[in-house]
């Protein structure tokens, strides 16, 4: 068992050794494009005095990604959340759905919020996506469908999942929030299940401020969602549909279209970065770096580092000494919806059956990637976690 004592922020104090780092080092800092282009286009945007309602920034948007990802149909929403909502109730969901517990707890509020029980399901522990065999498991007669999760920007097992819900006559939509560009088998993500579900939260690779959208290739569900997003309005003073207040507003639009533009150069360097870190870390005892598919596209915005039994320092150990040094590093998404409320009340014998979700809740670190980290930041996160290790 690791017993070493890290430097605590106590012992920071006490010791009056300035951290590493003078500004904090989040997790999730956004990346953010050309400021005069974006500037530019919030000046047409208050030229035109047309802020929000399908203007013709999300118009353009929308066209933008859905060209990106090669879909039929992006409906462009006001974050992620409400659009998994929206996407949830144009799908047809009720009763029990089938989600993995190690997402964002989002996945699992979307469902409850309406009324629908999610249902934890457990994960393959070498990829942290669904393992179909325990998806397969947690089918009962109330069962109406599966939202996968693409975990990390790794696809999901599509086809696996697919065969089960068809086997079941279940339906199967993708919470897509970390895959914006991410392909699986060589297929960009976006076009499989009845839909996916995409982020752009701040503290996402590809972000609108806050942001999200629903893409597919079904002409009718697309069509249903437009109608849920505004209210059900179909023209003026004629409500067709119940609704809500799904909209994007324009200035998250001018922000994605800016960005978009910018998306490439961030991919690039957290490629850079994730190389960076997966050098800086190699041969430290009961440290890795999760490794993704070099076959499949990835935005690489998640460094996930496993910290395992054999290390000699915890992985909370590891945190608290990053976190001393200004090295704001996460353990998402521990400890897995199953043990956030209300599920844990709910389901309170739930990690019987989530052996991997709770081991893998245990190991993992995330630590900072994106624009504003250098590869010389690296360098000295990597030496505080070697030397947290080693001392
Ligand atoms: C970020 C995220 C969401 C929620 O998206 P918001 O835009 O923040 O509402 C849902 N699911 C996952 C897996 C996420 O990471």
């Amino acid at each position: 068992m690791p017993t070493k004592t890290i430097r605590s922020k106590a012992d920071l104090a006490i010791n009056g050794a300035p951290p590493a780092f003078d500004e904090p080092l989040h997790v999730g800092r956004p990346n953010i494009g050309d400021r005069a282009a974006f500037l530019q286009r919030v000046n047409q945007i208050l030229d035109n005095q047309w802020l929000t309602n399908n203007g013709p920034m999300v118009q353009e948007f929308e066209q933008r990604i859905a060209d990106y990802l090669g879909v039929k149909h992006c409906v462009a929403m006001c974050n992620g959340t409400i659009a998994l909502e929206i996407a949830i109730r144009a799908v047809g969901l009720e009763g029990e759905v089938i989600v993995p517990s190690w997402t964002f707890v989002a996945t699992a509020h979307a469902l409850y919020w309406q009324g629908i029980t999610p249902v934890f399901a457990d994960i393959d522990p070498a990829t942290h996506n669904l393992d179909p065999a325990a998806v397969h498991r947690m089918i009962t007669p109330r069962t109406s469908g599966i939202i996968g999760v693409h975990v990390w920007g790794r696809a999901a097992p599509i086809d696996e999942l697919q065969a089960i819900a068809d086997e079941h006559g279940l339906k199967l939509m993708f919470d897509a929030a970390h895959a914006f560009g991410s392909t699986y088998k060589g297929q960009t993500i976006g076009r499989f299940g009845a839909c996916e579900v995409l982020s752009f939260h701040a503290t996402k690779s590809f972000t609108t401020f806050e942001g999200g959208a629903v893409v597919t290739n079904n002409d009718q569900l697309a069509e249903k969602m437009r109608l849920m997003r505004n209210f059900g309005f179909h023209g003026y003073d004629n409500v067709v549909h119940p609704g809500t207040n799904g909209k994007m507003i324009e200035v998250c639009a001018a922000m994605g279209l800016t960005n978009l533009d910018d998306h490439a150069d961030v991919i690039a360097i957290n490629i850079r970065n994730h190389a960076a870190y997966t050098n800086a870390l190699s041969g430290i005892p009961g440290i890795s770096v999760l490794v993704y598919d070099s076959t499949e596209r990835n935005s690489h915005h998640y460094v996930v580092v496993e910290v395992d039994s054999s290390c000699s320092v915890t992985r909370n150990q590891i945190v608290a000494a990053l976190q001393a040094e200004n090295v704001l590093a996460r353990k998402y998404f521990w400890p897995g919806a199953h043990g956030m409320k209300p599920y844990s009340d709910i389901f309170p014998h739930a990690k019987l059956l989530l052996k991997n979700t709770e081991f893998v809740a245990d190991q993992v670190v995330i630590l900072p990637s994106g624009v504003a980290v250098t590869v010389d930041d690296i360098a000295t996160i990597g030496a505080i976690i070697k030397q947290t290790v080693e001392c």
